[in-house]
């Protein structure tokens, strides 16, 4: 018999922190707590593999699970002393979603489930207090509503609203008993008008509806979205928690809250958090009234009179500090708390890992190692390599003007100037027009993950620290501004106004997410200087990689932003990215557009002084550092002329007619570019190129080594070989070059030939090309498009679809494609070093800036990657985090 079921609560449970994978994250750490001894309301978690056999058998349950719930929901209720669907006792659950990684705000939850228009009575009665009852109801009625029936709350809001304003009625708690008995009427009115039946009596058609839904919303597009940002399997399905209800609402003895045990912006060693007297658990995230802080320090701070929890309960603060360290010390991580006060008692409702803003990630493992909790190999595995990102955002300038409008509460750092926009289906559409956005919304949804991907920040009216807007945006490593309760939002008319002032839709703002501050019109900014915990963190990390880090550069100022990030030389240097600039392109195209060798050479002479300059400027920016310079491989398509203008340019200069230019330029069109007369093949047709650069390349080698003092050993590398032929008939070009320039300078000249592997026959045949190639460099750009025989640049199209409808994971071209390409990479490196056991081998796609492939670079011991400059830091903890992975 399978076990779908794992009861916890009252001092023991069936399962344990270490079955994330089965209970999913929310239940193995409740049933951790409850392990634990700490106060946590009983319960049962539905495993994850529930979830798989829905989706597997036409959405429905195996045929035992009803009696094990029916058996949990027993157990739950001899604890508590209740039982489910009793009209004297009733026992009211709570039903959350959990998956094995955190989703924030992807699943639904309802709250006070089981009751009805008896039960109802039956709390009331109990609790001496019918109001709460009552109240207790109608949230039940419209969460239920909302989230298993699909009636849209706002409909339900609507009425309650109607009721406030007639009544003059400014908060929900003026709202008495008598009062919600009419509003819950109504409630039950709307849902039968809308749906056809009544809102469900019977507790048990309440608790599978709630299941259901639950598991519906694993497949909705919001969470399916999520999964593919945050590559997160669809088969890891989700577990749903029941959990006997507590009281935050039970008056003003009681509240409820979520906190951090330490700063998850700032990463500083401090409780952290806020709560909601006579409040239920989504009270505080909605918005709908703005917290209160938990400690005294950070009301203080925050120059708030309203009491604190540590002010205003004074034992179940102190109780829930010591759970706080003590959680904390047992996971030895920063735990994210959600808790609940009924009439004095502390009720623990959730602990997990708390997400936080790279920054802090940062602050957080650099002090845990220095508290001893931590070593410090696991506080480099404590940081997310992507989140790095964060800190590579641009600050407002202190020395910038700053117009301010109003402001908010800093909930995720950076600062980022936009267009205003209301929906987050304008945000993606300027997005793909190409303009900058910020998301401008009362409060954010679910719905807006797409709208909050395509802008570059986010500014709410209502919310705390932990809204959605605040804690997706922290996730997202994007700036947000939220709860500015002083910034009118009009939708209809598209306006935002403050402090008398009035910004229309498409107005420009920017917000900075580190002080809150919302400013009118575009504000200058600083580029983030790395110090501090970076430092140190990386320090670490660089003691244990075992991969060297490079950077794909081809301008000095590239070349010497990377290396400030810590690159340890360039693995790739674009030369064709060179031929753009100026007055270049017209020679460049002049020497494609030649009929003759002659013509070439000419168009060529005028190229090499310019390559030389640039590559000698390049090796003394990396004085010391292998520095790898690829030979010219341009898809022909990208030089060609394509105005009347520019034809008329390149054929002035070569002193043709415009017309025969064009027809030379008609002759050269392919149909397939990219498989076209590019990479080596150019350089087999006119060697005169590999020449003009090999000399350039030699002649700065020896410019750079002068001016600096260290020899330079330039590794030059031949593209899109697939023969060893090819790659013979290039370094025979560049050997008659070396020894011309030391025949003519008398200079020595070291240097390294290799090739870069991005065609599947380079793989296969890699222990023959091995012969003629002292390295390889993995281009798995042009490796992806070959083996899947899909064009790179015609595959946004479609992957798209291929994603969402699930046959990739992920974009292979973002992310290696393990066990197709990888698979080619893995034969090229084995063949290779079968020829040439001391070859070097790296990767230069884009895939050497991602951490997923990254990781698979270290399992086919490649010796270095080569990333974007802004990556690098990236691909230094990446790297190290896949070397720690690899020992154990
Ligand atoms: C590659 O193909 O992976 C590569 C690095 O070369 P490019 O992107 O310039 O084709
Ligand atoms: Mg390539």
């Amino acid at each position: 018999m399978t076990r779908w079921v794992y009861n916890f609560g009252n001092g023991t449970a069936d399962g344990a922190a270490d079955m994330r994978n089965l209970l999913g994250g929310k239940g193995a750490n409740l049933a951790e707590m409850s392990n634990l001894g700490l106060p946590v309301p009983p319960g049962f978690t539905i495993t994850t593999e529930v979830c798989t056999w829905y989706y597997d058998h036409d959405k429905s349950y195996p045929d035992d699970l009803k009696a094990q719930v029916e058996e949990a929901l027993a157990k739950v209720g001899a604890v508590t002393g209740r039982k489910f669907g009793d009209l004297k006792n009733p026992l009211l659950v709570s039903v959350r979603s959990g998956a094995r990684v955190s989703m924030p705000g992807m699943m639904d939850t309802v709250l006070n489930l089981g009751l009805n228009d008896e039960t109802v009575k039956a709390i009331g009665e109990e609790a001496g207090d019918m109001r709460f009852a009552y109240d207790s109801y109608r949230r039940f009625i419209q969460m239920y509503s909302d989230v298993v029936l699909g009636v849209d709350h706002h409909e339900f809001e609507e009425i309650l609203e109607e009721h406030k304003s007639r009544n003059d009625l400014g908060l929900d708690t003026e709202i008495t008993a008598e009062d919600w008995v009419g509003i819950i009427d109504k409630f039950k009115g709307l849902v039968e008008n809308d749906l056809g039946k009544p809102f469900p009596q019977d507790p048990h058609e309440q608790l599978w509806g709630a299941i259901g839904a639950v598991f519906g919303s694993w497949m909705t597009h919001r969470a399916q979205t999520y999964r593919r940002l945050h590559d997160i399997p669809s088969d890891w399905g989700t577990a749903v928690n029941v959990q006997a209800m507590v009281f935050g609402n039970m008056g003003e003895t009681s509240a409820t809250g979520v906190a951090f045990t330490r700063n998850p912006s700032t990463g500083e060693k401090a409780l952290y958090g806020e709560f909601l007297v006579n409040a239920q658990g989504e009270d505080v995230v909605a918005g709908i009234r703005t917290p209160q802080d938990i400690t005294e320090k950070a009301r203080i701070e925050a120059g708030s009179t309203r009491p604190s929890l540590e002010n205003l309960m004074p034992e179940a603060f102190a109780e829930f500090q010591s759970i706080c360290d003590r959680l904390e010390a047992h996971y030895r991580d920063m735990q994210d708390l959600e808790f609940t006060i009924e009439k004095g008692k502390l009720w623990m409702l959730q602990t997990r890992s708390g997400k936080r803003t790279a920054k802090a990630a940062l602050k957080i493992a650099v002090d845990m190692a220095a508290e001893g909790l931590l070593s410090e190999e696991e506080a480099v595995t404590r940081v997310e390599p992507g989140a790095l990102d964060q800190l590579l955002h641009p600050t407002i300038d202190p020395k910038a003007k700053r117009d301010i409008i109003a402001s908010g509460l800093p909930a995720s750092p950076g600062a980022a100037s936009g267009e205003i926009v209301f929906t987050s289906d304008e945000a993606e559409q300027a997005k793909g027009d190409g303009r900058k956005v910020i998301l401008v919304r009362v409060e954010t949804s679910p719905e807006d993950i797409h709208g909050m991907h395509a802008s570059e920040g986010i500014l709410t009216s209502r919310g705390g620290m932990t809204s959605h807007a605040a804690v997706v945006a922290r996730g997202m490593g994007k700036p947000c501004v939220a709860g500015a309760g002083m910034v009118r939002i009009d939708y209809r008319n598209g306006t935002i106004s403050a402090g008398g002032r009035t910004l229309n839709k498409g107005d420009v703002i920017t917000i900075d997410g580190a002080s809150g501050q919302i400013l009118v019109g575009e504000v200058d900014m600083l580029q983030p200087a790395l110090s501090g915990d970076f430092g140190t963190l990386m320090g670490w990390a660089d003691g244990v990689r075992r991969m060297k880090v490079r950077t794909n550069a081809e301008t000095p100022a590239d070349a010497k932003v990377a290396r400030d990030f810590g690159a340890e030389g360039i693995g790739l240097c674009r030369t064709e990215h060179m031929f753009f600039e100026g007055e270049r392109i017209i020679a460049v195209r002049e020497m494609i557009l030649s009929e003759t060798e002659e013509g070439r050479r000419a168009a060529l002479a005028k190229l090499l002084p310019m390559q030389r300059q640039d590559f000698a400027e390049i090796f003394e920016i990396m004085k010391g550092l292998p520095v790898t310079i690829r030979l010219l491989d341009p898809p022909l398509h990208e030089f060609l002329p394509k105005s009347d203008e520019e034809v008329a340019e390149v054929a002035g200069s070569m002193g043709v007619s415009a017309e025969k230019l064009q027809e030379r330029a008609h002759s050269l069109e392919e149909f397939n570019p990219m498989l076209g007369h590019r990479g080596c093949r150019l350089l087999v047709s006119y060697p005169e190129i590999a020449e003009m650069q090999a000399r350039a390349i030699f002649e700065a080698a020896i410019q750079a080594g002068k001016a600096t003092g260290a020899p330079v050993v330039p590794e030059i590398m031949v593209p899109l070989v697939g023969l060893k032929g090819e790659l013979d008939m290039v370094r025979a070009s560049i050997e008659a070059m070396a020894a011309a320039v030391q025949a003519e300078t008398g200079e020595s000249l070291t240097y390294q030939i290799g090739t870069m592997v991005e065609l599947p026959r380079a793989a296969l045949q890699a222990a023959e090309i091995a012969k003629s190639a002292e390295f390889f460099s993995f281009g798995t750009n042009d490796l992806t498009q070959t083996t899947f025989g899909i064009s790179r640049d015609d595959a946004a199209s479609f992957l798209g679809t291929y994603q969402t409808k699930g046959l990739l994971e992920q974009d292979p071209f973002v992310s290696l494609d393990q066990t197709g390409v990888g698979e080619l990479v893995k034969i090229g490196a084995e063949r290779g070093r079968s020829t040439r056991p001391d070859m070097k081998l790296g990767i230069c796609g884009e895939h050497g800036g991602d951490p997923a492939s990254i990781g698979f670079c270290e399992t086919v011991g490649l010796d270095y990657v080569s990333c974007s400059p802004f990556r690098v830091p990236i691909a230094r903890l990446a790297a190290a985090q896949a070397a720690l992975k690899a020992r154990t």
